[in-house]
């Protein structure tokens, strides 16, 4: 599998758009592009093709993944969903997840490759962010996955 030097413009457009909507969100958890360390324990990542992002969950933040792991279901770009010990995919349904991390503090959200330039809103029951949060959620750098995170 080829490791690409940046993430999807979709993948990207999920961090981007969680930050502007709630600005004051945890990120400690996001993740786009693999580490070297995340990339040696999963060799096979979406990850490592841009095609994953992880989302921090942070209820008091203004984003509560338990929510979005039921809602995202809907989005075309999904392809699964992981989220404290189960997973969603079109094709499977909700399921126990059983690999090495249960995923407890981000939504994990792998992309179809069809819809890897589709940045259209993500949560766009969560209202219109603000156009001085859009301009902040941009410069912010974008995090690495890190390995058991
Ligand atoms: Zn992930």
């Amino acid at each position: 599998m080829k490791l690409v030097k940046r993430a999807t413009p979709a993948a990207i457009a999920v961090l981007r758009q969680a930050t502007a909507i709630a600005p004051l969100r945890m990120k400690a958890s996001d993740g786009l592009l693999p580490s070297k360390s995340h990339l040696k324990q999963s060799p096979v990542s979406d990850h490592n093709t841009g095609l994953a992002v992880d989302l921090t969950h942070d209820v008091v933040g203004g984003i509560d993944c338990k929510d979005l792991f039921i809602r995202l279901r809907a989005d075309k770009r999904v392809k699964y969903l992981i989220f404290k010990g189960r997973i969603w995919s079109q094709d499977k349904g909700e399921r126990p997840y059983t690999g090495s991390n249960p995923h407890n503090k981000h939504l994990h959200i792998s992309l179809k490759e069809a819809h890897a330039k589709d940045t259209s809103p993500w949560f766009p029951w969560l209202g219109t962010p603000k156009a001085i949060n859009k301009v902040k959620a941009k410069v912010k750098l974008l995090p690495k996955k890190k390995a058991n995170s």
